[in-house]
């Protein structure tokens, strides 16, 4: 399984090649082509090929719809292979990759496949002597830059939308998960022969690489029109950089979060609990503490939890923990590395956390939570916004006025009401502030791949 573009199906220009490792076992899986700035040459010049040249973006909508939606059945078909393979190389459940990952990536096609030819402009009654109308382009060939922890909804998440909108594509995955992506290219290949008229080649190129390398070479392109990244902030402001520094493409940046979960002291039942600063009420704060301590004794250790995907980001963790504990918070739970093998980190939960401390301000990216005590609405709606970061929230109360006015009052992209990390191809996600800019999913993502063109033509002797 070495190759770096779909055209070529053939290793780096360099010949080099990297390991992916297991996060589930710390072992080597494979070696994939280690992609750089010549491979991203060639994979961009294929897709600048299929854009100016190729059929994709000249077919009618509901051609690229019929196509998409067989590229969608073909991965249901291979929904087992494509599961495991995210299991072996990110660590992720194998039964919830098969049940939700996996049929979840085909649905996200199918969702898009149905606004391939829905896409259209607007008339423009303009003034007495003009007129004018509309036209949604496709914005040209793009860059998808896409990180490990989701890497099968990711990479559908960004390619779906780019196919609706008739656009060609670089898919970079992250160095520490290739493996899906590769297949989904491959599949992308079959569905040519299967639906007579496929994806054709050129209009999905995989380039496996490192970031600073092939990522880099995708943000500085001279020949792409788009990047979409969706990774760390630091990164993001790098990818952005670049784009500003090479030919001004048009960016859309997903980036990290610090999301605030607050819980009111009307809060009943079960809650999940996940958000990575949670503000609870004073009324309930010890009982909430208390049921968590006990509920963190029935947790299984092992591979069920979050897998941190590499010893980098494993490290990263540990150190923040370090910090918490060095800054005064009080571990409740977790803190440590769990079972022998792999990079897995217990659930962490620390309590007695400042709103100024190290693990309450910046992004962890692994399963630590801090709990704070709040008195009333408007000092959790303040606390909660203070952060540079703005991906998402949540709230747990029974009143509907405080879940109406807190939903309105957080500066972030997505609000949950008595849930948490509720997720749907039709709802809209992406950050404010640091959080980022562009909204992933929903029919807002279509428009992150498409310009707008006015056309205006003069109307002589217009009745109105
Ligand atoms: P995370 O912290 O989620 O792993 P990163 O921001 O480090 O996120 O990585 C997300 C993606 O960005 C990966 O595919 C990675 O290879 C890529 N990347 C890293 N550095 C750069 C860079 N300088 N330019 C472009 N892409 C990069």
């Amino acid at each position: 399984m070495i190759y770096v573009n779909l055209n070529t199906n053939k290793g780096a220009v360099s010949g080099k090649t990297f390991e992916t490792i297991s996060p589930r076992t710390g072992e080597v899986i494979t070696r994939v082509a280690e992609g750089d700035r010549e491979d991203v040459d060639l994979a961009v010049k294929a897709a600048r090929d299929a854009f100016d040249n190729g059929p994709w973006p000249r077919l009618p909508g509901s051609e690229r719809r019929r196509i998409m939606m067989k590229y969608a059945d073909l991965i249901d078909e291979n929904a087992e292979e494509l599961a495991a393979l995210d299991t072996i190389d990110a660590g992720k459940l194998f039964g919830m990759g098969k049940a939700l990952d996996i049929p979840g990536a085909a649905q996200g096609l199918r969702y898009y496949a149905g606004a391939a030819d829905k896409i259209h402009g607007e008339t423009l009654k303009m003034s007495r002597e003009l007129q004018g109308y509309t036209l949604r382009e496709p914005i040209g060939v793009v860059g998808h830059i896409i990180p490990w922890n989701f890497p099968t909804n990711m990479f559908f998440m960004k390619v779906s939308p780019a196919l609706a909108a008739g656009c060609t594509m670089v898919v970079k995955p992250a160095e520490q998960t290739p493996l899906s992506a590769l297949f989904y290219a491959h599949l992308a290949k079959q569905s040519e022969s299967i639906a007579n008229a496929g994806i054709p080649d050129g209009v999905i190129n995989v380039i496996t690489g490192f970031g600073p390398t092939a990522g880099a070479a995708i943000g500085s392109h001279m020949d792409i029109d788009k990047v979409s990244f969706t990774g760390s902030t630091e990164v993001g402001r790098l990818v952005m950089q670049a784009a500003a520094t090479s030919n001004l493409k048009a960016v859309s940046l997903e980036l990290g979060g610090k999301s605030p979960l607050i819980i009111f002291d009307d809060a009943d039942g079960e809650i999940c609990v996940a958000g990575s600063r949670v503000f609870v009420q004073e009324g309930i704060y010890d009982k909430l503490v208390k049921k968590l301590a006990e509920k963190a004794k029935t947790w299984v250790v092992g591979d069920p939890f979050d897998p941190t995907v590499d010893k980098t980001q494993f490290d990263k963790i540990l150190a923040y923990i370090e910090h918490g504990k060095k800054e005064g918070a009080t571990l409740l739970t977790g803190g440590k590395p769990c079972g022998e093998q792999g990079y897995y980190i217990e659930p962490t939960i620390f309590t007695n956390v400042a709103d100024n401390m190290k693990i309450a301000r910046e992004e962890i990216f692994g399963p630590v939570m801090s709990l704070m005590k709040f008195k009333t609405i408007d000092e959790a709606i303040k606390r909660a916004n203070d952060t540079r970061y703005g991906l998402a929230a949540g709230i747990v109360t029974d009143n509907l006025n405080v879940a109406n006015t807190v939903s309105r009052s957080i500066r972030a992209g997505i609000i949950w009401i008595n849930c948490y990390f509720g997720f749907d191809y039709d709802c809209p996600y992406g950050g404010y502030k640091m959080s980022g800019f562009g909204r992933d999913m929903g029919m807002n993502a279509v428009d992150m791949y498409l310009h707008v063109k006015s056309v205006v033509t003069p109307i002589y002797n217009s009745p109105w």
